[in-house]
């Protein structure tokens, strides 16, 4: 590749101390996405789900993605042997799965939390798993085994009976055969050749061939994100969805024991998501010589990626952060609330403590982005555009629920039941203050 005299991957750079407050509040924000424009497209789609179902399905698989099915639904057991799966990525799959499965599994709370909180009053609360639950695994422009593993394990794990997996359909009607192995693996009842909104329709209503679901978990592009949105605020569907999504990014803290060759790769490799993605680098008390060596460092590395088109607009957005102190990286960070957050810190183990708000915290050199993506065991599922202020990452506990219960004695009601009516007297509710007074009269 030729090398141009002016560089082309550059980040915007920010004196945060110094920039003022409107500016500060503007380097937090994500592009808009268009939910409105994006709403009217995908309701069509989702009616003719509803009225004409697999039929629909098949219909809307030829011109949505350009194939030709005879059939809607794999239904397990799945013909794993005669997959054409390439032994190691085989193995790699193996290894993934084994590690994902581990942490995941390592996350249930299975055992019933019991509390008595007066003599005689006892309550509690216990785990039941969601029944039924729908995955989305994108496949529009890439594989994606690696979502299909992060959604299907804790299901798993959880104990969902029924777990469905969707990933539009490839030009000959098939699935790829890495995500047909974890759907395998994770013991899925049925893969849903569908993409898109029509996936996401087919997952929440059901359809001739297509068991209704409780709950649709999973990444997807804007057609599955804002289908995932309108079936959640659709009381017939009545049902859930994991959160909601946007396009994927990364912030790193770095100071000047980081090294700008790992700085520049871990940028990168979230900057090759797609044109949105969010790459920031905050850099703590940077000399110019350190920053000019990470820029370089990434216009050497970018320059060789075979996605450097789709990274030269992501860079081109993207911002770098100097502040003077570790206080104000992560009073940044945390205002941001990254999906993820790398730490490129002397002792960063230490400074785990100052994070707040983050989908996902790599610490240390030797910790890219790309081990929890793919296989360390943590999900990669994560809240984006800031949500990773009120919202976990997919987890083992968003595959059940918690139910809580409570058994109160004769003697405890005696000592309740006064709080109660009095309560329920002050509400004016004459009915639930009878339904204790009948009790306390009785002999
Ligand atoms: P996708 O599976 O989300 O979407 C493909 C489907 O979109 C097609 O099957 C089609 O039905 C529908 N579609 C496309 N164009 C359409 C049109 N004009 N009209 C109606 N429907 C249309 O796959 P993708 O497009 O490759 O997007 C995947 C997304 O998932 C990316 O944004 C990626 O960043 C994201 N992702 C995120 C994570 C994460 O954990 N955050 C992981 C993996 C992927």
């Amino acid at each position: 590749i030729q090398k141009s005299p002016i560089a082309d991957f550059r980040m915007r750079s920010v004196d945060y101390e110094s920039a003022p407050a409107e500016e500060k509040a503007r380097l937090l924000k994500r592009p808009v996405l268009k939910f409105d424009e994006m709403m009217a497209k995908v309701r069509p789609i989702i009616d003719e789900v509803r009225r004409r179902g697999d039929k629909a399905l098949i219909d809307l698989a030829a011109t949505l993605d350009r194939a030709q099915l005879s059939e809607t639904v794999i239904r397990s057991p799945f013909d794993i042997d005669s997959l054409p799966i390439d032994k190691n990525v085989k193995d790699a799959i193996d290894q993934a799965y084994a590690n994902i499965k581990q942490f995941h599994a390592a996350q249930i709370t299975n055992e019933t939390l019991i509390v008595e909180t007066m003599p005689g009053v006892v309550c509690s609360r216990f785990a039941r798993p969601i029944a039924r639950v729908g995955l989305y695994v994108p496949g529009g422009t890439a594989v994606l085994p690696s979502t299909a593993l992060m959604l299907g394990v804790p299901a798993q794990v959880a104990g969902c009976q029924q777990i469905l997996l969707a990933s539009p359909p490839r030009p000959d009607g098939t699935i790829s055969p890495e995500v047909m192995y974890v759907a395998h693996l994770v013991g899925a009842s049925a893969v849903l050749k569908a993409g898109g909104a029509q996936a996401i329709a087919a997952l929440a209503y059901g359809t001739e061939s297509v068991p209704k679901v409780d709950k649709i978990f999973g990444p997807g592009n804007q057609w599955v994100t804002a289908a995932k949105m309108l079936v959640q605020n659709d009381t017939d569907a009545l049902v859930s969805i994991d959160m909601p999504a946007g396009p994927s990014e990364v912030l790193v803290i770095a100071d000047d024991t980081a090294r700008p060759t790992f700085v520049a790769a871990d940028l990168l490799s979230q900057a090759e998501h797609g044109v949105d993605s969010q790459v920031v680098l905050v850099a703590v008390n940077f000399s110019h010589n350190q920053l000019q060596q990470i820029e370089d460092e990434i216009e050497k590395q970018a320059r060789a990626l075979p996605r450097a088109e789709i990274v030269r607009e992501s860079i081109g957005k993207s911002l770098i952060i100097q502040v003077s102190t570790i206080e104000e990286a992560f009073e940044f960070s945390n205002s941001y609330a990254p999906e993820h957050l790398i730490l490129h810190l002397k002792d960063a183990k230490r400074r785990v403590d100052l994070v707040q708000n983050a989908g996902s915290v790599f610490v240390g050199p030797y910790s890219p982005e790309s081990c929890g993506d793919y296989a360390s065991g943590t999900n990669h599922t994560l809240p984006t555009n800031g949500y990773a202020r009120q919202y976990s990452g997919v987890n083992t506990l968003s595959f059940q629920k918690h139910i809580t219960s409570q058994e109160i004695s004769k003697e405890g009601l005696d000592k309740l039941g006064p709080v109660v009516i009095r309560l329920a007297e002050c509400e004016g509710l004459e009915a639930h203050a009878n339904a204790v007074r009948v009790r306390l009269k009785a002999t």
